[in-house]
């Protein structure tokens, strides 16, 4: 599998973490079942990032190690696994250049001022990704043609560099190869000429993923590119795609400072993929109660390491995993078992469903924190947590000694601040009302 991963000139607003996270769910509901290749490309040179270097004054790998780091840091801390390979454009110029060299060689691309453009027109299956028909698009090409170029939507192989940006030697000069080519290249180089699953956020279907599949197609001699694609919906605010030209994003490295990794990803996981995803304070609002509600759950629940280690996550989650990554179907299941485990009496039961309901939470990269952790965090009302603890030891005594009122009294007051008990077996827990 390969996803298309960052370009790197810039902190990663939410909006480019949300393919990073969807995909990495993907990864780890797969791998249960099959043996997966997972690459990850990184774009590290770009006009965007040649303008960022030339702007700061300092050659592109001071910007692109600083952003790769920030880049990596970030999705860790949001739980998203390393992919197998991570490869980066640069350290690919020697394949691009050869599969470039093939196209020429089986008249699919053509040489002109410096410039390496692929012929559209060489290829009857353009447009099969994002079904647009190449005549129309012909007819309605608005894009200022560049005189190089025999049609307007042939599209740079290969283009060349004055001094001032970074350049490679090839057969056509110094110069650097145009974004399309990268992927082509790096998932040939690390995952063959046919993959199974290609990845990215919807905005690449139209050119880019359109521009692959026709570069790697016609250089395999037809030989299919990938055989299956899926592509996650916009996260947008205030129904506007969030993107740096719109000014209207959230990085992550800010985000990070107020709130937990888990409660993003959560968040980001809370709308199928496929659907657009509309970010408000609210989405966090409504993440960060979910897992006040798992870890609520599995906080009074001890378990050996073999038991955690053998449970198995619920069918009903595997259910929805399975079919297309429903997410919003599998929280709800996991929202269910948590319900079942809270008002559950028997120990035994109350074991298995919190051993149940932590797999589920391994498998989709939630409830990794310890939950006294989790609550000793914040959630407590302005009441700390030992606060917290000794009120409820207080309404326990009270309790024993048959002094209702003043148990109930204690209770009412870590209600006026957001606290709820819940009595259970195990004694009396808390957590945080909706
Ligand atoms: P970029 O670094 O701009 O190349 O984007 C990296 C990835 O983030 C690409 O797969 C984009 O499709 C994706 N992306 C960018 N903006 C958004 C957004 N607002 N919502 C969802 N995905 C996005
Ligand atoms: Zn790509």
């Amino acid at each position: 599998m390969y996803l298309c991963g960052p370009t790197v000139y810039n902190y990663a607003h939410i909006g480019n973490a949300r393919p990073a996270v969807v995909f990495d769910l993907l990864t780890r509901v797969l791998r249960r079942k099959y043996k997966l290749i997972y690459a990850r490309n990184i774009t590290d040179v770009d006009d965007k990032i040649n303008q960022a270097a030339l702007d700061a004054d300092v050659p592109i790998d001071q910007i692109t190690t600083k952003y790769i780091k920030a880049y990596n840091e970030d999705m860790s801390v949001l739980g998203v696994k390393s992919p197998d390979i991570e490869p980066r454009a640069t350290e690919h110029v020697k394949e691009m250049i050869e599969m470039i060299q093939l196209l020429l060689e089986k008249n699919h691309a053509y040489e002109a001022e410096g410039h390496v453009l692929f012929d559209v027109s060489s290829n009857p299956d353009y447009g099969i990704l994002s079904k647009r028909d190449l005549r129309e698009m012909i007819a309605g090409a608005r894009v200022e043609v560049a005189p190089y170029k025999s049609s307007p939507q042939d599209f740079v192989l290969w283009k060349p560099s004055s001094r001032e940006f970074p350049g490679w030697d090839s057969p056509w000069g110094r110069g650097r190869p145009g974004w399309h080519i990268e992927c082509s290249a790096m998932s040939k180089k690390h995952l063959g000429n046919t993959i199974d699953i290609h990845a990215g956020g919807q905005d690449l279907i139209f050119p880019h993923h359109e521009n692959e599949i026709a570069q790697s197609t016609c250089a395999h001699d037809g030989a299919p590119f990938a055989r299956y694609w899926v592509h996650n919906g916009f996260l947008s605010v205030g129904s506007k795609k969030m993107s740096k030209s719109l000014g209207n994003v959230l990085l992550l490295h800010d985000l990070l400072k107020v709130t937990s990794g888990e409660v993003i990803r959560l968040a980001l996981l809370s709308a199928h993929y496929r659907q657009p995803l509309e970010w408000s304070d609210q989405t966090l609002h409504a993440a960060t109660r979910m897992l006040d509600r798992f870890y609520g759950a599995v906080r009074l629940i001890d378990l050996t390491k073999a038991e955690r280690q053998e449970a198995e996550p619920p069918a009903a989650v595997i259910e929805a995993l399975e079919d297309d990554i429903n997410t919003p179907k599998a929280l709800a299941a996991m929202f269910h078992l948590a319900r079942t485990l809270n008002k559950t009496d028997d120990s035994v039961e109350r074991k298995k469903l919190g051993a149940s309901l932590l797999a589920g939470g391994d498998l989709m990269g939630l409830i990794q924190e310890n939950p006294d952790k989790w609550f000793g965090d914040g959630a407590d009302g302005g009441l700390s947590v030992e606060n917290i603890e000794m009120m409820l030891t207080e309404r326990e005594k009270a309790r024993s000694n048959k002094n209702f009122s003043a148990a109930d009294a204690i209770r009412d007051r870590l209600a006026n601040c957001g606290i709820q008990i819940e009595d259970s077996v195990e004694g009396a827990r808390w957590r945080r009302t909706e």
